[in-house]
């Protein structure tokens, strides 16, 4: 998965959760447009039945239950609604890609797309003085493992990673798949700067 810096966003939709249900009988025939979901959960979220959000009609069954292989995970918050991480990259058929945030599905047009913001940017601006003091200034660090730190979405850890960057405060490693950080070198000039738009 690369999301840098070439190309916008190719569509938008919103995820709509229709239903949460006990087996994947129960979810057959409940899905009908784009975006539209169902989560099957039986004492833990097992799966995720997703109409694929580029309009093919098929229906992508993500798996959230890491006992059973390889798992997605599903955040719930009242306030943002539903994400899910990593993106989801179907390797046969129509092989969209697109990432599941704040219950907006951002489709990928193609292989290098820039996450476009959701947070209002306050909120960026808050979450990323957070993020900053536990960015290391020597090794550079997965926004996904400062997410698990701070028990945060990663696409909004992401995005608070990238207002940094735009602000002159942390570095991208360049080149890399999967976005890693560190703090730049800071000088007085760069502090003041950041308390002044923090
Ligand atoms: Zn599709």
């Amino acid at each position: 998965m690369k999301i840098g810096n070439v190309a916008p966003m190719s569509s938008e939709l919103p995820f709509q959760l229709k239903s949460t249900v006990p087996s994947r009988g129960d979810a057959s025939g409940l899905l009908h447009h784009p975006g539209e979901a169902v989560l099957i959960e039986r004492g833990r979220p097992r799966w995720l039945l997703l109409m694929c959000p580029c309009g093919c009609g098929e229906e992508i069954p993500i798996n959230l239950d890491r006992q059973a292989g390889p798992a997605w995970r599903l955040y719930r918050s009242h306030r943002h609604g539903i994400s899910l991480y990593p993106s989801v990259w179907r390797d046969t058929g129509c092989e969209a890609h697109f990432i599941v945030w704040r219950s907006r599905i951002l489709l990928f047009g193609g292989r290098h797309a820039r996450l476009r913001s959701l947070g209002r940017r306050e909120e960026i601006a808050g979450l990323a003085s957070q993020v900053y003091p536990l960015l290391p200034a020597r090794d550079f660090v997965s926004y996904v493992s400062i997410a698990d730190t701070m028990g945060e979405v990663p696409w909004d850890v992401l995005d608070a990673c990238r207002h940094l960057v735009h602000e002159g405060l942390a570095i991208e490693h360049a080149g890399d798949e999967h976005g890693r950080f560190k703090r730049r070198t800071i000088t007085a000039v760069g502090l003041k700067g950041f308390s002044r738009k923090a």
